[in-house]
Formats: structure tokens, sequence, C-alpha cells
């Protein structure tokens, strides 16, 4: 129980790796707030299973590519909870396609709401956190934001510009106690992968020295440990959960 007692936000925690995330803070003792941007109903399963490790889980339903929603759900976990202990900027989408028919509005969308959200949430947490003076902030990248990858021009860009801010918030944070990391996973199985076919399953496969996809669990058990004491030393770093992609 190392987070016992502590309280954490996860964007886009109905399903996938954020729901695992959100599961795995609870069973070491974290009280949840999920937000995501569908109807509490959505995330009906996930909130299931953090009361039923013994935990307590609220929902607040938000867009995190919105500046003012990001500031909504801050507020309501400030006003059900005296503190916010952990943040995980999580929500993400794809809308891959090669540059040339890559359409502007595609462009927008997932920079909008993979790297604008993190801009979002990060202004909204960091006053309550450097008022309690602790904070730990993770972001959920990913290993295409170091290695690249075609047909993934408008995700790739927004997970490197998330590995940046990452950085830079742990450089204008450092003195306030609060940490800022990323991790970055490689091919876990979710929705978000479910959605390629054999062959570019395989094509990514054969990059992964371990052979097999990742399970969110993968990534959540990573969190945990960025959002406990034990990585109190560590700020400004991506952890790679991704069977040795990179290395
Ligand atoms: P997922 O299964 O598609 O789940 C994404 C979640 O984010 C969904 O609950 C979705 O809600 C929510 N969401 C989408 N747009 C949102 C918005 N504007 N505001 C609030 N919530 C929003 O994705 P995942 O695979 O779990 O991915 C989670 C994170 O890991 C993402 O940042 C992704 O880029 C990253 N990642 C995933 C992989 C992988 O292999 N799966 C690899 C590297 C990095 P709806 O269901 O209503 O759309």
């Amino acid at each position: 129980m190392k987070l016992k007692d502590k309280v954490a936000l996860v964007t886009g925690g109905a399903r996938g790796i954020g729901a695992a995330i959100a599961l795995q803070l609870a069973r070491e003792g974290a009280k949840i707030v999920i937000s995501d941007i569908a109807p509490e109903e959505a995330a009906k399963a996930a909130m299931k299973s953090i009361i039923d490790v013994g935990s307590e889980c609220k929902y607040f339903q938000a867009d995190v590519s919105s500046f003012s929603d990001a500031q909504k759900t801050v507020d309501f976990v400030l006003s059900n909870h005296s503190t916010l202990d952990i943040m995980v900027n999580n929500a993400g989408i794809t809308r891959d396609n090669l540059i040339l028919r890559m359409s502007e509005k595609d462009w927008d969308d997932v920079l909008r709401i993979n790297l604008k959200s993190v801009f979002n949430f990060s202004k909204a947490v960091v006053k309550p956190m450097m008022n309690q003076r602790s904070g730990k902030i993770i972001n959920i990248a990913s290993v295409v934001g170091i290695m690249g990858n075609a047909g993934q021009a408008n995700y790739v860009a927004s997970k490197a510009g998330v590995i940046g801010l990452t950085k830079t918030l742990a450089k204008e944070f450092a003195g306030r106690n609060i940490q800022v990391n990323a991790v970055a996973p490689g091919f876990i199985e979710t929705e978000m992968t479910a959605k390629l076919n054999q062959a570019q399953k395989d094509a990514i496969l054969n990059l992964v020295p371990l052979k097999k996809m990742g399970k969110p669990e993968d990534v959540a058990k990573t969190v945990a440990f960025l959002a406990s004491s034990d990585a109190d030393y560590l700020t400004g770093q991506v952890i790679c959960v991704d069977g040795g992609m990179i290395m």
C-alpha cells in the first residue's frame, strides 16, 4: 500500500491503459478520480473494479483538450478531497494516415487531445501541488515519440511533444518538490491497437525483442512506481515499457 490515502486523477480512465492505471493506483491505496470524455456509464466497469479492491472512485466527465474542462476537473477533485497528489495524463487518440493523406482536422485533433491536454492539466494541478509542497505528474507518451513511425506524423509529433513538455515541467517544478515523468508504452493490447490488421501487428512484433505485446497492467505498474515515494529522486525521465523495442 505505497499510495495509502493519496489522491490520484487519471484522464481517459474509463477503459484501456487508463483504467488499468486507476486500478493499480487503487490497489496501492490511492483514492481515485477518473475523468473521461464519455458519460459516467462508460466507466462503470472500471469504477466497480476500484471499489472492489476497497478504494474510493469518483468520476468527472471532461474533454482533456478543453482548458476550462481541465480546471473544472481539478476543482472537482479538490472539492471532494483536500489534496491532489498524483496526476496521470493518459487520455489519447490516434488518427493514422500518411502525411500526404492526413487532413488538417486529424492533425489538429491529435495534437489537441494528446499534447495540449498535458498543458491544460499541468496548469490546473500545479498551484494546488505547489501549495501542498509535493506532487507527481505522470504523462503517458509512446515509444514512437522517440523513434518516429511512418503513417503517424500527428501522433508521433504529439508524443514527442509530451516528452519535451515532461522534461521542461520537471525543470520548472523541481524546486517545488513536484516530480514530472513520462511512461512510453510500446505495443500494448487495448482497443487502440485492436484496430491494426495482422500484417501491421506482425511488423511491429518483429521490432519487439520480447516477442509479445504488453498488457495495460505492465504500464500501470510502472506508473504506480513513479507515483510512489520510491521514485522521489526521479524527475524528467521517460521510462519505456516496450518489451525492449528501444534500448
Ligand atoms: P484507448 O483504449 O483508446 O483509451 C483511450 C481513453 O481516452 C478512452 O477512454 C477514451 O474515451 C479517452 N479519450 C479519448 N479522447 C478523449 C478526450 N478528448 N478527453 C478525455 N478522454 C478522452 O487507448 P489506450 O490504448 O488505453 O491508450 C492510453 C494512452 O496510452 C494514450 O495516451 C495512448 O496514446 C498511449 N499509448 C498506447 C499504446 C498502445 O499500444 N495501446 C502505445 C503507446 C502509447 P472514449 O472511449 O470515449 O473515446
